[in-house]
């Protein structure tokens, strides 16, 4: 893909700031990085081995059709041209919205690398999910083709890699690869060894890039040619409001030019080996501050990175590290405790009650009742981040339900 399609220059991009009403959201002091009639485009990066530069900011695309057209073509003048939705996402809207546009603006689909997925992972499932996202987003391949939210590599076996194979052969997806917000270092790890996986988007954000099992999980899959691209990088948001650290990373940032959120951003871009980070990006204003973050050159300094890993370690047990696996070998029941957390999050941090609580009424009736009873002792010995796992999950099935 490339990047000759842009033709917003800095002027005109403050003066739709100005028009937004964005302006007080976005770090105007550092857009000098760019020349004054410089086009505003995001950067780019290879995508592992597939050959494709990717944007280093991607499209998170949970909308609206009626509501969306217009920003997606203002993400495609600023080179924010790889999407990202799944066939789930707004129950099958968001790939329609992204059909809407492409029916409109055909010739766009060769600038937008196009990513969605499908939770089945059988190959019935998966090409039915497939017919049905091409027959959505009107068109005839997709660029990279995701097992949706897998939690372990077992979950892709001989018969997905065939599939993948034969929907590569046969043109209709370009790269096959999954998401994960589960166990995300042992997935990777397991996908390095597999020799078919092209691309991975995984939770990776500053409070968790820094462990030495991802590293080392994001070392393989860059050895192993597996692009990677970020979700979930805002870190579960504010999850503490009386740290006296995050004043002072507050102040360090202001005096930037950067918001906490474009700060965020920026850790995850500073490590080289991440292709792009997928941002849900629902309006203008939060579209045009991703941006403007990615068009900065100012890199965050030593001290700044220093700063966001103590604030991790001091609010470390108000975010879940989606380490299921050791929790919930813990305890007696079914409970998806890394899965309510993360429901807990959308609802507490993002604000989406109705994402959190749709996601959590698909939980089966019995689990949902079930994990009011459960002794959640072991599990939060086993914690490492002793999070108070009991009475989040009372507090889940309270706010959720
Ligand atoms: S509750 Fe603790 S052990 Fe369970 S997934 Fe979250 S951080 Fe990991």
């Amino acid at each position: 893909m490339t990047r000759k399609y842009s033709g917003f220059t800095r002027r005109a991009f403050l003066k739709a700031a100005c028009a937004t009403g964005a302006a007080s959201a976005l770090p105007f002091k550092n857009l000098p990085a760019l020349a004054s009639d410089e086009a505003v485009v995001v950067p780019t990066r290879p995508f592992g081995k597939t050959g494709i530069e990717v944007p280093i900011l991607g499209f998170g695309t949970s909308l609206h059709a009626a509501f969306s057209q217009l920003l997606l073509r203002q993400a495609v003048t600023w080179g924010v041209t790889y999407w990202d939705t799944a066939n789930t996402y707004m129950g099958g809207n968001s790939e329609k919205a992204v059909g809407k546009y492409f029916a409109k603006y055909p010739e766009d689909r060769k600038k937008v690398f196009l990513v969605t997925k499908s939770h089945a992972w059988n190959a019935d499932g998966l090409t039915r999910d497939l017919n049905l996202s091409l027959e959505r987003m009107q068109t005839d391949y997709i660029d990279l083709y995701f097992a949706h939210g897998i939690w372990g590599i077992d979950k892709l076996d001989a018969q997905t890699k065939r599939w993948a194979q034969k929907a590569k052969t046969e043109g209709r997806i370009r790269f096959f690869g999954f998401s994960t917000h589960s166990n995300m270092a042992e997935c990777l790890l397991g996908a390095a060894g597999l020799g078919w996986i092209d691309g991975i988007m995984m939770t990776y954000n500053y409070r968790l890039m820094h462990s030495d099992e991802m590293r080392r999980a994001v070392d393989a899959c860059v050895r192993a040619g597996i692009g990677l691209t970020a979700m979930k990088t805002q870190g579960g948001g504010q999850v503490q409001i009386d740290s006296a650290t995050e004043l002072e990373l507050a102040g360090r940032f202001l005096q930037k030019g950067f918001t906490d959120g474009q700060a965020k951003l920026k850790a995850v871009w500073q490590n080289p080996q991440i292709a792009s980070i997928c941002s849900e990006m629902p309006n203008t204003t939060l579209l045009m501050s991703n941006v403007a973050a990615a068009v900065n050159k100012i890199h965050l300094s030593a001290r700044d990175r220093q700063l966001m890993r103590k604030y991790a370690q001091e609010t470390r047990s108000n975010y879940c590290a989606g380490c299921n696996h050791i929790c919930e070998s813990a305890v007696a029941g079914e409970v998806a405790i890394g899965d309510v957390m993360r429901y807990l999050m959308y609802a507490r941090s993002y604000g989406d009650h109705k994402k959190a609580s749709d996601h959590f009424k698909k939980i089966p009736q019995k689990i949902r009742k079930q994990m009011l009873h459960l002794d959640y002792a072991a599990a939060e010995r086993k914690c490492p981040r002793k999070m108070a796992i009991g009475k989040l999950m009372r507090e889940a099935a309270e706010e959720l339900s």
